[in-house]
């Protein structure tokens, strides 16, 4: 028997229109059946483009809201978005389909089974990481101050939203790695880290762009009371930050001016001591 994956997933609403949980559904039935195997021949409207998927084993099978991807080796994923009217099968080899095939938009067939989609309102091939830098762009990040930190994961999620030559401030002020740097503390962790600002995520090792967002988080929950927005807790008047706004002022640590410059993506005002902040890299492991 064919087994409908509309209905598999939900007996009462199969003849409506799919919604993210149903295609969770679907990912939850294919993914086990599918992932690590081979699959022998793809079929799509367009034969040339599934050519270039066939014979491929699968990686993943993944549901991220209305979306359904499916990874393939070879770096390609299909995607696919079942809109108004589409369903999944499952068939046996051999079998007829139980819609024509002019209602085709996917079929994958593997050694024991014939999964087709029909009536797909998209179905494109896409390079994975273009795919997954789609999905985590969908996400908003951690929050710094109500979620658990942890370093390694926002390290790694940073190198996964951005390109290895994206600046470490863009990085810090990106919403969808971690929210609640802004662009006084941008410029402050970057001293309490000795860091330039011209360094690249490519020039830093995962602890040291970890330690950054811990030090975001540090900061931020130690604000949490109110008063002047504080990151030099030394009793002595010279001032609460370190080099936010104080442009050609002479550095606290070792009387260098400071300097400023509008940098980043966003053209942000950014502060830093040339002399504690050198533009070295920070690599222990290289
Ligand atoms: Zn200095």
């Amino acid at each position: 028997m064919p087994v409908h994956l509309g209905k598999l997933a939900d007996q009462r609403k199969a003849d409506r229109m799919p919604e993210g949980d149903t295609v969770h559904k679907i990912a939850q039935f294919l993914a086990p059946r599918l992932t690590g195997v081979m699959v022998e021949q793809v079929k799509l409207p367009d034969a040339d483009t599934a050519k270039r998927c066939s014979g491929q084993r699968v990686r993943a099978v993944v549901a991220r809201g209305k979306h359904l991807f499916i990874e393939l080796d070879n770096e390609l994923t299909i995607r696919s978005h079942l809109g108004m009217h589409g369903s999944w099968h499952r068939y046996p080899h051999a079998t007829a389909w139980q819609r024509p095939r002019s209602q085709l938009s996917l079929a994958l067939s593997t050694a024991d089974w014939e999964y087709v989609c029909f009536n797909a309102k998209e179905v494109e091939i896409v390079r994975s990481p273009s795919v997954r830098r789609r999905i985590v762009h969908t996400r908003l990040g951690v929050d710094l101050i109500a979620d658990h930190t942890d370093p390694a994961f926002l390290a790694s999620r940073a190198r996964e939203i951005l390109d290895a030559d994206a600046l470490l401030i863009d990085a810090l002020l990106d919403k969808r790695i971690a929210c609640g740097i802004g662009n006084v503390y941008k410029s402050e962790i970057l001293f309490i880290e000795r860091l330039s600002p011209a360094l690249l995520l490519t020039d830093l090792d995962d602890d040291s762009l970890g330690k950054c967002f811990q030090l975001g988080a540090d900061l931020l929950r130690r604000n949490l009371g109110g008063g002047r927005r504080t990151t030099r807790f030394e009793h002595d008047d010279a001032g609460s930050l370190w080099v936010y706004g104080r442009s050609g002022l002479p550095c606290l640590q070792c009387d260098t001016p400071i300097q400023s410059r509008r940098m980043g993506r966003h053209h942000r005002n950014t502060y830093w001591c040339p002399v504690c902040q050198p533009n070295n890299v920070h690599k222990t492991n290289t």
